[in-house]
């Protein structure tokens, strides 16, 4: 595969496990998969239950906010995609639906970023069939 062929890391390829939470990133929701069956949520997405070995799951959009269970900021670009974005933070977030969920962390300063702080789903628009969830800390309900 050449450079020029070289899809950018941040258009992901859409798999048919991951499409409907491509689809609903596109209307600016966060869906994860859910278990008809026993109601656990699955993530990464998949086609059948961790839990009960169901086949029976649908997409479900959730609220969207958790707190940081890890993070890390980036200083030094791995690839020439990324430089532009030095320095980022990218964090582990619990979904209070109990999901743990990698997404950039923005609108925050790294050296102010704490394990256990709330934050709050958006969606970068990256193209017509690609928008990105981030994550910023969250405003007070
Ligand atoms: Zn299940």
């Amino acid at each position: 595969m050449t450079a020029e062929h070289r899809r950018s890391p941040l258009e992901p390829t859409i798999s048919r496990q991951g499409a409907g939470h491509w689809s609903a990133a596109r209307q600016g929701r966060l869906a994860l998969q859910r278990c008809d069956d026993c109601s656990s949520y699955i993530f990464y997405p998949s086609f059948i239950c961790d839990q009960c070995l169901s086949e029976h799951l649908s997409w479900t959009a959730v609220e969207g906010r958790g707190a940081v269970e890890s993070f890390t900021t980036v200083y030094r670009s791995f690839a020439e995609e990324f430089a532009p974005y030095v320095p980022y933070t990218v964090a582990l977030v619990k979904l209070r639906e109990g999901v743990n969920l990698l997404s950039w962390l923005v609108d925050v300063d790294p050296d102010s970023v704490e394990i256990g702080m709330e934050v709050e789903v958006f969606f970068e628009r990256i193209s017509d069939e690609i928008s990105l969830h981030r994550f910023r800390p969250a405003t007070k309900v």
